[in-house]
């Protein structure tokens, strides 16, 4: 068996796509890959995985890569599902968890969709990239196509944080400003897949990023014991990490892998800057156009438009769950508060739930002694322009107790 994949399917009309060719969209939208779970239900069981690999490669049967082709990795282990009692409790919360995805190759989760489309990339013959990224996917892009050896090509804005363009340069990728925002990067990357040869490796661009992001729901579920948290909350910028979780969620049940009946309420995150899925959530669409003027220093949110909208949507609504959004000005405050109360690097993104979630409980809309999940996509330290740094100085000839104060 070289994989357990049935078909690709494209999520707007149903259409069956054939597996192991090259695919990017169909229909201008996003492509699932769809697999034999009754097949694999046969072949393992969650006690399978007791033994395997620390990484997500340990759910290879889940994941599109065949048997005979090796994942291109740098070791991308299971994040830590932290107890965070102590940010808990100062939010009003009995069980809390942070899933750390900074702990990650390149500091963030975007490893995951990496090393998925990269692995599928390689094994399907691609040797030159492309991609818009608003940061931590340039970086990681760079990385695994560094480790595959292929071209890489990535746009980003030109305000994209300096430690995303710093590692994309020592990738070794080609890296190129653009004066405009993700979107805008997109347009470029489409525009040079005829004339440059390079693939696409944009969010829900292309299949396989989707099913890397999904691994954040099984490592969830094995951590938990195949039980699920009530809510999770999620930082959303193109979309990939909230609908792979919930894929990922509706194939352990079909596995018959959970112990729980109940699903998480899934909570999108967006920054009051661009929220484009909040507000079509609010206003009860289905699509959400381009949000105007779109401005967060969460640059992982900086998302205007994006091509998975209605698979976001369709996901938060199913879930009971909302799309929601938090202060910009509340950013640095809860990157310290979660610093300093858990030692956790929290990123601006994650910071944004964390103000989403400190209003539900404010306004009781939300069961406080249920166990809750935020993902901590990103590290701190990949964005030093968000908090200028204006230490007080001592001098090293002045007795220190004089230079303080009590
Ligand atoms: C890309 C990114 C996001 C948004 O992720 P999606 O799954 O594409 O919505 C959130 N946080 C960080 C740190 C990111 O890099």
């Amino acid at each position: 068996m070289p994989s357990f994949v049935s078909h690709l399917e494209s999520a707007i009309d149903g259409t069956h796509l054939e597996p192991m060719q090259v695919h990017g969209m169909h229909a201008d939208r996003p492509i699932w890959v769809r697999y034999d779970l009754d097949v694999i239900g046969r072949t393992i069981t969650p006690k399978s995985l007791q033994g395997r690999v620390n990484s997500l490669w340990r759910y290879r049967e889940l994941l599109p890569l065949p048997s005979e082709h090796e994942p291109v990795t740098l070791g991308e282990g299971m994040s830590p599902l932290l107890p965070c009692p102590r940010l808990g409790k100062a939010l009003g919360l009995s069980q809390l968890y942070i899933k750390d995805e900074s702990q990650l190759p390149t500091g963030s989760f975007k490893s995951r969709g990496m090393t998925a489309a990269i692995s599928m990339a390689q094994a399907l013959g691609i040797k030159r990239v492309a991609l818009p990224t608003a940061g931590n996917a340039g970086g990681a892009a760079a990385a695994y196509g560094a480790r595959a050896g292929m071209e890489v090509f990535i746009f980003m804005p030109e305000d994209t944080p300096i430690v995303n363009q710093f590692e994309a340069v020592c990738f070794g990728a080609k890296v190129y400003l653009v004066n405009g925002l993700i979107n805008d990067c997109g347009k470029l990357v489409k525009q040079g897949k005829d004339t440059m040869g390079w693939f696409d490796l944009s969010t829900l661009k292309e299949p396989y990023r989707l099913e890397g992001k999904k691994t954040m729901g099984l490592e969830l579920a094995e951590q938990m014991d195949w039980k699920l948290p009530a809510a999770i909350f999620y930082p959303t910028g193109g979309g990939t990490g909230l609908i792979g979780m919930w894929k990922a969620f509706d194939e352990l049940k079909q596995l018959g892998w959970l112990q729980t009946e109940k699903m998480p309420k899934l909570f999108s995150c967006q920054s009051e800057g661009c929220a484009p899925i909040a507000t079509a959530f609010a206003k009860g669409e289905r699509f959400a156009p381009v949000f105007p003027n779109a401005h967060t220093v969460a640059s992982g949110l900086r998302v205007p438009v994006a091509v998975g909208d209605f698979m976001m949507l369709d996901a938060i609504r199913a879930s009971g769950g909302e799309a929601l959004t938090g202060r910009e000005n509340s950013i640095t405050h809860w990157m310290i508060t979660a610093g300093s109360l858990e030692g956790i690097s929290l990123c601006p993104e994650t910071a944004i739930c964390l103000d989403v979630l400190d209003g539900l409980v404010k306004r009781g809309q939300i069961d406080v002694a249920e166990p809750i999940v935020v993902f901590n996509t990103g590290a701190a330290q990949k964005y030093l322009e968000v908090m200028p740094l204006k230490l007080p100085r001592v001098d090293k000839d002045v007795a220190v107790e004089k230079q303080m104060g009590s």
